[in-house]
């Protein structure tokens, strides 16, 4: 993956207001079914600021968040799924959630069929760069260099294949246009948790945009700042 964006964290002003009064039925999440989701926001970055499962509170409520960076997720905090506070400081994902500005259903059956409809590439499985440690750069007596093994990107191909969705052709959602593999861990959730709504709650043309599904749990994902040239689109209705 050669993208490079803007991680999320930073783009976004704090607000806290209200969630909707809207009826909305909470599913609780015991612990193992909260593991199992926060693992899912975490599995492309392992630095040690975003590795931990974070309790957050926000809008007067308290949530179970995971984040690498690119995209988070806020899970309702309940009697059986609290989390102990980190080892570590962690990123801050209350201050970078934004004040709802819409309510816009999206159709699961349509987000579904056009992530479906993204063909397969055979693409090089990624691991972390040996040579760097995942930096794309290192230190060598003090002074620091480009990594050339993986050409700064931190990643490097392993030799073994796999299908997967084109990386070249980002989902358009709303306003926004984002990276498939975001919106495949979107899926999941969507799929582990039986959701029945989808919603977007948050969004413009760039920067973090909210879904909340109708369990409340809360997905934000960065969207793309700009389209790469080969880069081809498909829009969910
Ligand atoms: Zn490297």
């Amino acid at each position: 993956m050669s993208f490079v964006r803007p991680p999320i964290l930073h783009k976004t002003h704090c607000y806290r207001l209200p969630l909707s009064d809207r009826q909305i039925k909470i599913i609780k999440m015991n612990k193992e079914q909260t593991n199992k989701l926060l693992s899912m926001y975490r599995e492309f970055d392992q630095r040690e600021t975003m590795r931990h499962f974070i309790p957050v509170e926000w809008n007067g409520k308290k949530w179970c968040a995971a984040t690498e960076g690119h995209h988070f997720i806020l899970i309702p905090e309940n009697d059986e799924n609290k989390l102990e506070e980190p080892p570590c400081k962690t990123v801050d994902i209350a201050r970078v959630v934004p004040e709802f500005n819409c309510i816009t259903e999206i159709s699961i059956s349509n987000l579904k069929s056009t992530f479906e409809s993204i063909p397969l590439v055979n693409k090089e499985i990624t691991e972390e760069c040996d040579a760097c440690e995942g930096d794309g750069k290192f230190e060598h007596y003090g002074e620091w260099y480009d990594c050339k093994t993986c050409d700064e990107k931190g990643i490097v191909g392993n030799g073994k294949f796999e299908n997967v969705k084109d990386p070249n052709t980002a989902i358009k959602i709303g306003l926004a246009t984002f990276q498939s593999r975001f919106i495949k861990t979107l899926i999941n959730v969507i799929d582990y948790t039986n959701c029945q709504r989808l919603e977007i709650r948050y969004q413009k043309e760039a920067g973090v945009t909210i879904f909340e599904l109708g369990n409340q749990i809360l997905i934000g994902i960065a969207s793309k700042y700009e389209l790469e040239d080969n880069e081809n689109v498909v829009t969910v209705a």
